[in-house]
């Protein structure tokens, strides 16, 4: 079986759509639009089986029933009836196989009541680790929480910095930039950030996308991770909402 890859698509203003890809199959995650998803499909040659949400918002979803119509897929989601055309709903513990490529579900809820992100372990096939979190976990920052309490995504942060190290992070929005600079507002000092912020700026200049981060990455860099409690990501959550 070949190495499976990510295809990285924005979409509206600052959305990333993934196709995870197994030989000629695709899986999307977070169709916000589906004429860029149908125009990367037919040119790699794929087919699409799989659409999977990380959760319910317009941008993450918005492509689901057009790109169900125009391929047959399945659409998987968490449990939330704001969801267009689900077809399976999944939580916390579940395991999905795209053609050998396992995929572990992980409730990570704090942005909203029920989100989830897709964590596929390295294997015999997958190299290094992936981490497809939607709006729970940025490059440098995390999602604002409007449905989930502080607790929830505090866990939820913890939860995914017990990932390995090298796995890489597919999140939901081209926000790095913001990010970086709120956090060097933090922690004018650290070292690993300034130089995040000159990458950051010179691939956002050639139009290149600052995704994927890795979890040994944020640990560095990203406030939210960095807190030593939950009061303290409370402060910083409140703070970055008014940067
Ligand atoms: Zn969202
Ligand atoms: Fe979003």
């Amino acid at each position: 079986m070949d190495e499976p890859r990510v295809i990285i698509i924005p979409a509206l203003s600052d959305n990333y759509m993934y196709l995870l890809v197994s030989g000629s199959r695709a899986a999307v995650i977070d169709p916000a639009e589906a004429a860029p998803v149908l125009e990367a499909l037919s040119r790699h040659d794929l087919t699409l089986e799989w659409i999977l949400n990380t959760h319910h918002h317009f941008d993450h979803v918005a492509g689901n029933e057009e790109l169900k119509r125009g391929t047959g897929a399945t659409i998987i989601s968490p449990e939330n009836a704001r969801i267009p055309g689900v077809d399976r709903t999944v939580g916390e513990g579940d395991t999905l196989d795209f053609h050998g490529i396992e995929i572990r579900v992980l409730a990570t809820p704090g942005h909203g009541r029920d989100d989830v992100s897709y964590f596929i372990p390295s294997s015999e096939t997958v190299s290094e680790s992936m981490l497809f979190c939607g709006d729970t976990l940025f490059v440098c920052g995390c999602g604002r929480l409007l449905e989930g309490t502080p607790d929830d995504m505090w866990a939820s942060l913890r939860k995914l910095t017990e990932l390995p190290d090298e796995t890489r992070i597919y999140c939901g929005h081209e926000y790095t930039e913001e990010n970086v600079r709120f956090a060097l507002g933090e922690e004018p000092g650290n070292e690993s950030l300034r130089n995040l912020l000159e990458e950051v700026r010179t691939r956002l200049r050639r139009g290149e996308p600052t995704v994927p981060s890795n979890i040994g990455m944020e640990k560095r860099t990203n406030p939210f991770l960095r807190a030593a409690d939950v009061r303290q990501f409370i402060r910083l959550r409140r703070k970055k909402d008014v940067f």
